[in-house]
């Protein structure tokens, strides 16, 4: 193997594995924006590995600094149904 061939290999290689870090990465990575969620002046974006892990995520943002809000969706709704709202609101990044 020439020198040249070596290292077009090993960057080939060092390519794939960034690839395949990034896309992991990103597969990973679930979001909810207050913002359509219906909080206008709010840019919180809950996020999460995992569908349920942004919407636990989005539940305490919402609680802390929405409480008004948490507390007009849990009379009407309950926890349940603002889980299943978040879940619908979730993004694939
Ligand atoms: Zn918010």
């Amino acid at each position: 193997m020439k020198v040249v061939e070596i290292i077009l290999y090993l960057s080939k290689k060092i390519i794939r594995v960034k690839i395949g870090f990034y896309a992991e990465y990103a597969k990973n990575m679930y979001t909810i924006s207050c913002k359509e969620a219906g909080q206008m002046d709010c840019d919180y974006v809950a996020k999460g590995k995992t569908k349920e892990e942004a919407v636990a995520d989005g539940l305490n943002h919402t609680k802390k600094e929405h409480p008004e809000d948490y507390k007009k969706m849990m009379d009407s709704v309950g926890e349940k149904g603002i889980k299943a709202e978040l879940m619908n609101m979730v993004k694939e990044e």
